[in-house]
């Protein structure tokens, strides 16, 4: 295969780090991370393959249509993984204006400077050209019992930040019907894994946990998302990129249905018998689990009907929920220092270095 050169936007974040790695460490194709460093960015994450030849690190905001010109002319991409986003449904339901900047207008941004270079390309690589939009699930709103999301389900969206990738999503489709962009969507369900963010449901109860806190859970806790381990999603996003033809759309989900009160039931015995030496009680970790209010706007039930990504481009997860989940614990457990320098916010003393 030739050697390809990627723009990886939000390469610092969870999944953008994760594609970053997989692609350094398992190809020959070169790396341009794009990231602003938000709270979210973290270049820790990435200090297994950032002395790779392969590997460049560029401290911009897709919203500066100066500054990803240059990038274009500069590093002449032949594919696009667009993934800087602002990705927190709480922080989009507290304050959504970012999201609209960054998801909607960042996202134009990019298409827009994407086109222009694209447009200027030789034949041959105009047609090899992709951008690539990782997106989400949420897009299609709340399911009920039995039901599943599929690539032409219709878009109803719940909070600010669902709201704004669909948005994100039919700008994609829009540059692609009308100027021709050789574009891709990809819409998967949550993420877990290595390196995820501590606020987010998983690591939140891990680190809880361990640190002998409450445990909270939303409502009555049986809200139900669909997940995938994020090694497995960044071979996904991987194979459609490289191997995707343009203008279509890929659900990406590992059939992982879980109620998020037995998530918290899972990870405390898994505590129960990887850690029991950290607790501060004699009472089993499950004793932390606290009901608190519910999120405005909670959806119930996502759940992903993956057959178009397996039949068409022969992607399979590898990790059950339950494998994915030991293999994370364990994880947190090993990495103490990642997530005490997120956690005392020393992570962020790299991007003033
Ligand atoms: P994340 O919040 O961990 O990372 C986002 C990254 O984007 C960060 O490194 C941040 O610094 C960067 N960023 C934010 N604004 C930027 C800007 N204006 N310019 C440049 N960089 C900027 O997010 P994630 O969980 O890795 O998600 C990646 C993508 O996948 C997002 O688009 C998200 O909507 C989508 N997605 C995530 C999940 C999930 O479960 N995590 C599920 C479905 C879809």
């Amino acid at each position: 295969m030739s050697k390809y050169t990627f723009f990886i936007t939000g390469g610092a974040g969870f999944i953008g780090s994760a594609v970053t790695r997989y692609i350094i460490s398992n190809t020959n194709h070169k790396v341009i991370n794009i990231d602003s460093l938000t709270y979210a960015g973290n270049l820790d994450s990435l200090s297994c393959v950032s002395s790779s030849p392969n590997y460049l690190f560029e401290n911009v905001d897709i919203s500066d249509s100066k500054s990803i010109k240059q990038l274009f002319e500069t590093h002449q991409p032949d594919i696009v993984m667009h993934l800087a986003a602002e990705s927190h449904v709480d922080r989009s339901i507290e304050s959504p204006a970012l999201f609209l900047q960054t998801n909607i207008t960042g996202t134009g941004t990019l298409l827009e400077q994407a086109k222009m270079y694209w447009e200027q390309l030789s034949p041959e690589k105009k047609k090899n050209f992709r951008f690539h939009h990782i997106s989400t699930d949420e897009v299609y709103g709340s399911l009920g019992p039995g039901e599943l999301f599929h690539e032409n389900t219709p878009y109803a969206p719940s909070s600010p930040y669902s709201a704004s990738k669909a948005s994100a999503d039919h700008l994609v489709r829009a540059w692609h019907k009308t100027y021709g962009l050789p574009t891709i969507i990809t819409n998967c369900s949550n993420n877990y894994g290595p390196y995820h963010f501590p606020e987010k449901l998983i690591p939140h109860i891990i680190l809880n946990a361990l640190h002998n806190k409450p445990i909270p859970i939303y409502g009555n806790g049986k809200q139900i998302r669909d997940w995938l381990y994020v090694e497995d999603h960044a071979q996904a996003l991987y194979k459609v990129a490289t191997s995707g033809p343009p203008g279509e759309t890929y659900n990406i989900g590992a059939s992982n249905e879980r109620q998020n009160i037995d998530i918290a039931n899972s990870i405390c015995d898994l505590l129960e018998e990887l850690a029991p030496e950290q607790k501060t009680h004699k009472k089993p970790y499950h004793h932390l689990i606290t009901h608190v209010k519910d999120r405005p706007g909670h959806d119930a039930r996502y759940a992903i009907d993956s057959t178009k990504i397996q039949n068409d481009l022969h992607w399979f997860p590898t990790e059950t929920f339950e494998s994915g989940l030991r293999k994370t614990v364990q994880w947190y457990l090993d990495n103490p220092l990642w997530w005490q320098r997120v956690l005392s916010g020393d992570y962020k003393l790299k991007r003033i270095a």
